[in-house]
């Protein structure tokens, strides 16, 4: 997870800026940023937060309603693993996880709201969302009794672990706890689950630090794809997040780190969520990436996008749609599995509760 709004809302109030110094020149010289695209995307929405650090969101109709109108047929919907506290010291409540000084904690009752709204929808709505598990420590040693504690008790729901926080930048540095790893111990107990019960794991893990121009951290995400060859990785935002870039602009090795990874671990998934849209699937003049669209032609059915809302859902047709210029240039076949098919392929043929019953009967 790495929605830096305001940093996002700050470069569309340029635009809009821009939108309205263009207003002044010639249409000659105007050029529009973005062409309208021709085709009308079905999508999946591969990375969804239904609360925001605060624990707090609008209800899941809403989220339906936003899916309706954005031709979003499908999504994945999670809590956030993370509470921001409001300190003694801190005289204003913060908005957001960065506002302040004051740090995070493990929150696990998310997943509960989460499962209690779901149950709450009607059978059709509950067919187009899929929720993941999230509220964990992942360096506690006891995160996978947490899972199975949850899968126990709402078998019904849960369809993949994620999104699991771990190498975050300014997140991390404020968590109350050790830094996690995708390769920790802890870690390697919740991929177990996962494989038992045959659960996608949507993991945040960056790819190096602030200030490192190199991948510094690869070898975490490495190490836990090489040894849980069973289980499917999906790589949130392809280990990239806003901070990193604010720091350092462009990662100029991703591509080249995905393209060695995508050859040498076929159970490695990657979620192009926003932070990868620019300046890696399109360049400054929203135009498709040669490189990246020959990487997602290479490997199909491996990629996905999706909008990483946080508690709200008003922009998320609008942030699928900036998807479109990329899709475009795929074929499109690839494109319809970009777009919505690669995610749902990723899910449990079968309920949970399936495997449940059979772990019963194989103990008595
Ligand atoms: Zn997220």
């Amino acid at each position: 997870m790495d929605q830096l709004r305001q940093g996002r809302l700050s470069a569309r109030f340029n635009l809009i800026t821009c939108l309205l110094l263009t207003l002044n020149t010639p249409w000659s010289m105007a050029e529009s940023p973005q062409q309208p695209s021709a085709n009308n995307y079905d999508y999946s929405d591969a990375h969804v937060h239904v609360v925001d650090f605060f624990q707090e969101g609008e209800p899941l109709p809403e989220l339906i309603r936003a899916m309706d109108k954005g031709n979003i047929d499908h999504a994945m919907i999670s809590g956030i693993p993370l509470m921001k506290k409001w300190h003694e010291s801190e005289p204003k409540r913060p908005r957001y996880y960065a506002g302040d000084d004051a740090g995070m904690y493990w929150y696990s009752a998310t997943d509960s709201y989460v499962a209690e709204a779901y149950r709450k929808l009607p059978k059709d709505q509950q067919a187009r969302l899929h929720p993941f598990l999230c509220g964990f420590n992942p360096t506690d040693k006891n995160a996978d009794k947490h899972l199975r504690q949850m899968l126990e008790t709402y078998p019904d729901v849960w369809q993949g672990i994620g999104e699991v926080l771990t190498r975050h930048d300014d997140l991390t540095a404020l968590t109350q706890d050790d830094t996690p790893r995708a390769n920790n111990e802890a870690m390697y107990r919740v991929y177990r689950v996962a494989a038992e019960f045959g659960l996608p794991v949507l993991l945040h893990s960056n790819i190096t630090s602030k200030r490192e121009r190199n991948p510094l951290y690869i070898s975490e995400i490495k190490d836990a794809l090489a040894a849980h060859t069973d289980v499917n990785f999906i790589w949130a935002h392809a280990g990239t997040s806003a901070t990193l870039h604010r720091y350092q602009d462009k990662l100029d090795f991703l591509l080249t780190e995905l393209e060695k990874l995508l050859a040498s671990h076929k159970n490695l998934y990657v979620d192009l969520s926003w932070t990868v849209l620019e300046p890696y699937l399109l360049n400054k003049d929203h135009k498709a990436v040669a490189g990246w669209v020959a990487l997602v032609e290479q490997y199909p059915n491996q990629f996905m996008i999706g909008s990483d809302a946080l508690g709200s859902y008003d922009k998320m047709a609008e942030t699928l749609n900036e998807y479109a210029p990329f899709l475009d240039a795929l074929s499109k076949e690839t494109a319809r599995k970009v777009a919505r098919d690669n995610f749902l392929a990723l899910l449990p043929p079968k309920p949970i509760s399936d495997k449940l019953a059979h772990a019963h009967q194989d103990k008595d």
